[in-house]
């Protein structure tokens, strides 16, 4: 196939242009499936659903505890009661019966002040349990933000990166004949399509060529492309 000088040095560029683009796409998809990220975002979750069950647990026993309260309020009410009937009353019958019942309200108060003492117990370690899942969720959190700012930033160079070589290969593209555009393009789908004899082998395919195999290319006209024997990549000299 026909192509001058310029054509030819404009394919090879081409051809790293088009690898470079490859490459870059896959260092693209590399960082946006980041196994990182995806490992973060998963303990994330798991930290996220430990502070729900820790912050729960902390409710639900400051709750108890609040109700604990109430009832031993209550008792002290009905004790103080009690104890001012007891003061005035002038029937030694009534009198036992209210002791009676002093007696009995007293051991219900022992009762509960057990229970809200064990509530306050497991409050404060439930609390100590929310602090630390809380602490733990937070930094996961700010390690996520800091590794996709990180990853937002790499793909940021890359995409310019892109641009740069894509705006470069219109430049390029233009100094090459369509004809060995379209076998190009055939060629880069499934191989590297450009090489150069370079210490007597293409690079292309990195085979060594014979001597007869060099001596053929060679004798080609100057404006003319090389293909080389094994690989059958355009050579560029
Ligand atoms: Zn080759």
């Amino acid at each position: 196939m026909q192509l001058d000088k310029t054509g030819q040095a404009a394919l090879l560029k081409l051809s790293e242009i088009d690898l470079s683009l490859t490459k870059l796409k896959s260092e693209l998809l590399e960082l946006i499936e980041s196994k990182e990220l995806a490992d973060l975002q998963s303990k994330l979750t798991v930290s996220s659903g430990e502070l729900l069950t820790a912050r729960t647990e902390a409710e639900r026993l400051s709750l108890m505890v609040r109700r604990s309260e109430e009832d031993i309020r209550l008792v002290e009410e009905r004790l103080a009661r009690d104890t001012e009937r007891l003061n005035t009353t002038s029937s030694p019958k009534d009198a036992q019966a209210i002791e009676r019942e002093i007696e009995s309200l007293k051991k219900r108060m022992s009762d509960l002040e057990d229970v809200e003492l064990n509530l306050l117990t497991e409050l404060e370690a439930s609390e100590i349990v929310l602090a630390e899942a809380t602490a733990s969720r937070e930094s996961l959190n700010s390690s996520l933000i800091t590794l996709q700012n990180d990853i937002q930033t790499q793909v940021d160079v890359l995409k310019a990166e892109g641009r740069k070589l894509t705006a470069d290969r219109q430049i390029v593209v233009e100094k090459i004949t369509s004809e060995v555009l379209e076998q190009y393009q055939r060629l880069a789908a499934r191989q590297i399509a450009v090489g150069k004899v370079d210490d007597r082998g293409c690079t292309a395919c990195r085979m060594n060529l014979t001597v007869g195999a060099i001596e053929n290319i060679n004798s080609i006209p100057e404006n003319e492309l090389a293909i080389c024997p094994d690989c059958q990549a355009f050579l560029v000299r």
